[in-house]
């Protein structure tokens, strides 16, 4: 059987030719270190990656064992590859300096080693989010700003979700092809050809607990599906939410439906939850290859200039025409038109209004 990456390259349709042979063995870097990480993340409480909180990371969250030995697991498969310069993660607030006597290479490559980490107690899917970005020329100790790049320069991208099987799904910039991993050869294989994300949805998902601190026009936009059938959108809409990016995008490119992690009020200081380089930005392109769109609600996210390593910005992706309804309700908000569901939220017709 021809490997996972191999039938990767033969059944991409790139105008530009397939990847070059660098990207592709940096690609199978990647693979190994997610398949270790399965592994880890699949012994549970038998492992010693039971949930055994370290303290608090650079995000201000708590950090398990598994998301340093995630962590540990991407930059021990890849550092010695010879084909990057520089690593930056979730985990660790300055960008990785690569040892002195590993080889350069031209790639920066930025990650997410274990979303949704908070799922591991209640053995709920987790994943690893990476996108890979080229070193500006020259450069072979990466400074901080060489790695602010916006999301239109990431010649790669993906992310793995381990789940009851575990998946690899990724990008090169020609579609998106998703690849299950058979635990019996351990191999991936492709089983997800040229994903495409439907333009309509009936599905969103969003933490609704936050709905008190929405903007208006994500207020309208739920409250529009909130009211089904009977309401302006005349169909009804389900809602899921599974604390895991990784889950909710790979939902939405196998089944459809528009996820949204919009600005809110709870903290002035952060414009959003999901991180720009390593969270927003790879889904960001896997979405758009896919045929979606991703925005802030104002701007399409893979066109902002990153202003730091682990900047958040607010996400909302998936079907291409409740993205661009998002985008129209935003745009006649800042024009200062009316919202239909402004806060707070169906008072009018709550039968325990308080106040
Ligand atoms: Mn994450
Ligand atoms: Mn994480």
């Amino acid at each position: 059987m021809r490997s996972w990456f191999e039938q990767f390259v033969a059944e991409k349709r790139s105008p530009a030719g397939s990847p070059g042979r660098d990207l592709v063995a940096l690609l199978e870097r990647v693979q190994s270190a997610c398949k270790a990480i399965a592994t880890l993340a699949g012994q549970g409480s038998l492992g010693r990656t039971a949930r055994h909180e370290l303290g608090i990371n650079v995000q201000g969250e708590e950090q398990t064992l598994l998301d340093v030995l995630a962590n540990n697991a991407i930059i021990g498969c890849c550092e010695e590859s010879g084909l990057l310069c520089g690593m930056v993660s979730e985990e660790m607030e300055e960008p990785y300096r690569i040892p002195a006597w590993c080889r350069r290479g031209p790639y920066l490559l930025v990650f997410d080693p274990l979303d949704g980490s908070s799922n591991i107690d209640v053995d709920m899917s987790v994943g690893t989010i990476f996108s890979i970005l080229r070193a500006p020329d020259g450069i072979t100790e990466p400074a901080l700003e060489d790695f602010l790049q916006p999301g239109t320069s990431q010649v790669a991208a993906g992310y793995a979700l381990y789940g009851p099987a575990t998946m690899m799904v990724m990008t090169a910039g020609a579609g998106v092809q998703g690849f299950t991993l058979d635990r019996e050869s351990g191999t991936f294989v492709l089983t997800h050809k040229d994903l495409r994300i439907p333009e309509a949805a009936r599905e969103f998902a969003i933490n609704a607990s936050n709905q008190r601190f929405w903007e208006p026009p994500v207020k309208q936009y739920i409250g529009e599906c909130l009211e089904g059938a009977a309401g302006p959108r005349g169909t009804d809409f389900n809602m899921r939410w599974v604390a895991s990016l990784v889950a909710e995008v790979h939902r939405i490119l196998v089944r459809g439906g528009v996820f949204l992690y919009p600005r809110d009020s709870k903290d002035p200081s952060k414009p959003g939850r999901l991180r720009l380089i390593y969270e927003a930005n790879p889904m960001a392109m896997i979405v758009e290859q896919a045929g979606g769109l991703a925005s802030t609600g104002r701007h399409r996210i893979l066109e902002i200039v990153p202003q730091g390593l682990h900047q958040r910005v607010p996400v909302m992706l998936g079907a291409r025409l409740e993205v661009e309804r998002l985008l129209r309700y935003h745009a006649a908000f800042d024009r200062g038109e009316d919202m239909m569901f402004e806060a707070p939220l169906f008072h009018n017709r709550s039968l325990f209004r308080s106040n």
